[in-house]
């Protein structure tokens, strides 16, 4: 693994969580499951100096893996408990699902490039990591098979919020999902149903993810 000691003595992942902390990332939870998620595992051979980085990086399929301060502060929004049902639309490299499943029961977790898909799951496998429930497919429709869920994370850019995905939430639940024009900054707004089903939604923070693909997206290599 790529967490080495600096000069002043610090590892990698240590300099990292110390910089998230700072930037209010501030559940011991969030930041142990951040700290113990191997990010170098998850990134291409060809960055894996910048592992580390509090930045994105580009993965296959011309999609990036998120900044971890937005990681972690997408998962800490969600308010997450250990025995939650997480549905997560957009595996990516699988580095935001890894973290997830140190948190809470399950993840359902779908992509629609087979190929990352592939990738995220041997990376799991080799993290030994046993709660992730994965799929290939168009996460706008949710997975309704397995719904309804404690917790949704979109970690693409949708330009409205999925019908399909507020359905799916259980009553109490909260959503996280960066909301926006394409090819423009979102905002990653917070949605919560309350215990009657009421439904509210609140802007976090602006942030740029890349696009939500919607309107039957097609599956792909
Ligand atoms: N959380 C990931 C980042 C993923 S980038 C990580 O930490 O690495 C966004 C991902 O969403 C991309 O892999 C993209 O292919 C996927 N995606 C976009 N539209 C989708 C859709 N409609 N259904 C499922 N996945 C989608």
């Amino acid at each position: 693994m790529a967490d080495v000691h600096d000069d002043d003595g610090k590892t990698d992942s240590a300099r990292l969580i110390l910089s998230l902390r700072s930037q209010g990332v501030t559940d011991p939870k969030v930041l142990n499951a951040l700290q113990e998620t191997p990010r170098d595992l998850f990134v291409p051979e060809l960055f894996q100096e910048r592992a580390w980085e509090d930045s994105a990086l580009p993965i296959a399929c011309g999609q990036t893996i998120s900044q971890p301060y937005i990681v972690g502060l997408m998962t800490q929004a969600l308010q997450l408990e250990g025995w939650h049902r997480v549905l997560e639309i957009g595996t990516g490299s699988g580095y935001q699902t890894a973290v997830l499943s140190k948190l809470v029961r399950y993840v359902y977790t779908i992509e629609r490039y087979r190929t990352l898909l592939s990738e995220a799951e041997a990376r799991l496998k080799q993290l030994d990591v046993q709660n992730v429930i994965s799929r290939f497919g168009d996460g706008i429709d949710g997975w309704p098979e397995q719904a309804p869920f404690d917790r949704i994370i979109v970690t693409a850019g949708a330009t409205r919020i999925p019908p399909a995905l507020i359905a799916q939430l259980k009553p109490n639940g909260r959503m996280v999902i960066p909301v926006g024009p394409n090819n423009a900054t979102q905002q990653l707004m917070l949605v919560t149903k309350d215990s009657s089903g009421r439904v509210r939604r609140r802007n976090v923070m602006p942030v740029s993810f890349i696009p939500l693909r919607e309107g039957g997206a097609r599956p792909l290599d």
